[in-house]
């Protein structure tokens, strides 16, 4: 088939190179121009494991192709992807802009029967709103259909190609053909395409993450109590992870979610709650309890300096918001790092992909070393943020000889208390005694 992804960023990208692997003609359109030159030169703007082999076969075999122009880029498509960023307006809502900028454009360009597909994440309403908004320059026939997103960052294409689900919002039989016959190659092991209206489909999303988002907050608020009864988070956690009603993934404490999903749409499903006068009071604890347990450490960092923090060093262990992406949108380990520069600290700070991106960002603020050891010369503490696997075991002796002290915050609960004790560290983690 052929088809065009319009917004080539993590989703987009991922979107159309996957479908290219399965044999389709894609066209990926984005505004951004040195991206798309990027693109076309070969460059993958973003760090994904195992996109690049993808991205090279399916560039080379010219099923994949960029461009900036929309008329160019749509033409002759039978599907169109819209991968559009819906980032949180002032009210908190996620803002349409650039869903319905697309929409407006597309209607006049349209030649022949198309499907229109939000793979955005947005709110409940969104796919009617496109369709008018296209339908006012369209001469023919169109579907909109919701078709939201679950990839996760970091194994971005393992999801992608193996989904556990499809979730394909639209009431029209002609749109459902020609989804079924572009998901089937990724469900051949069994997992459900689900159809659906577009309202629920849409409110699927939202309601996916947001319980991630609750799962994770109310394991952090069990770790913060843990901390204060002299219980061990770890332990908890594994005695109710094996309890199949609960399941063992996402259940490890820490300091907070960030990423460019989570928090937008928590505060996006509240605000949709809001408009439709229905008080969701655990969305909003979800959101309060996540921003407090993203600086948890803070108050122990100054604990330890006796308050006084003006001229120490900080190496920092992780800026993702987690591991195995370049992505630092709300990551906390940028609000641990303003916090600590607003008190006169000094940052070293080590990512093994998104140092480049906090480069950008704040690079003249802080130190980017090349490696974690490098962070630690002449370093007061450490404070690790992103479990990155590399950071789990260290070498400690040569730690000890780079640390001017022998402590370590660990938002990511990666070493082992009693290790910790017999090397004799100071150790403070999340939801654990700390090692004093
Ligand atoms: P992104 O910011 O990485 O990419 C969006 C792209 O759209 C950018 O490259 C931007 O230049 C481009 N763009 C903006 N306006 C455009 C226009 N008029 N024409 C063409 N291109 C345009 O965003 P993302 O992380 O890929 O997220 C996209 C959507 O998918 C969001 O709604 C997000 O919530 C949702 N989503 C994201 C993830 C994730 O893990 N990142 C997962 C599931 C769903």
């Amino acid at each position: 088939m052929k088809i065009a992804v319009v917004g080539t960023g993590y989703v987009g990208l991922v979107t159309g190179t996957c479908f290219a692997e399965t044999g389709n003609d894609v066209t990926c359109v984005d505004i951004d121009v040195q991206k798309v030159e990027k693109l076309k030169n070969g460059i993958i703007p973003i760090y994904e494991p195992g996109l690049d082999i993808l991205f090279d076969r399916n560039t080379k075999a010219k099923r994949l192709k960029f461009t900036t122009n929309l008329e160019e880029g749509i033409k002759d498509a039978q599907i169109i992807f819209l991968a559009l960023p819906t980032p949180p307006g002032e009210d908190g809502s996620a803002d349409l802009k650039y869903i319905l900028k697309v929409a407006d454009d597309l209607g006049p360009l349209l030649e022949d029967y198309t499907v229109i597909i939000d793979k955005s994440t947005v709110p409940v309403g969104t796919a009617e709103k496109v369709h008018e908004r296209i339908a006012r320059n369209a001469k023919v026939e169109f579907d909109v259909v919701s078709n939201p997103e679950f990839l996760r960052e970091g194994v971005a294409v393992e999801d992608f190609m193996k989904p556990d689900r499809v979730v394909i919002g639209t009431t029209s039989e002609k749109a459902q053909k020609v989804l079924s016959h572009l998901y089937n190659p990724l469900v051949r092991q069994g997992n459900p395409i689900i159809f659906m209206d577009e309202r629920s489909a849409e409110m699927t999303k939202y309601a996916a993450n947001a319980f991630l988002a609750t799962k994770i907050t109310f394991m952090n608020e069990i770790a913060n109590l843990c901390e204060k009864v002299g219980a061990n988070v770890d332990a908890v956690r594994m005695g109710i992870g094996s309890d199949s009603r609960i399941g063992k993934r996402f259940l490890f404490a820490g300091i907070g979610y960030g990423g460019s999903c989570f928090p937008k749409d928590v505060q996006a499903l509240a605000k949709t709650s809001a408009d439709y006068d229905y008080d969701f009071r655990i969305l909003q604890s979800v959101m309060e309890v996540n921003q407090n347990q993203k600086t948890k450490l803070i108050p122990r960092i100054k604990e330890y300096f006796n308050g006084e923090l003006k001229g120490k060093t900080v190496a920092v262990w992780g800026l993702a918001f987690k591991p195995y992406t370049d992505d630092i949108r709300e990551a906390p380990a940028l609000e641990n790092i303003k916090i600590l520069l607003s008190e006169g600290v000094k940052i070293k700070a080590y990512d093994p992909e998104a140092s480049e991106n906090v480069r950008k960002l704040i690079g003249d603020k802080i130190v980017l070393t090349d490696g974690p050891y490098s962070a630690l010369e002449n370093a007061d503490a450490l404070l690790v943020v992103t479990e990155w696997p590399l950071f789990r075991t260290p070498d400690f002796d040569v730690m000890s000889k780079l640390l001017k002290n022998k402590v370590i915050f660990d938002g990511r609960n990666l070493f082992d208390l009693q290790e910790m004790k017999e090397l004799g560290y100071t150790y403070y983690s999340i939801g654990r005694e700390a090692v004093l």
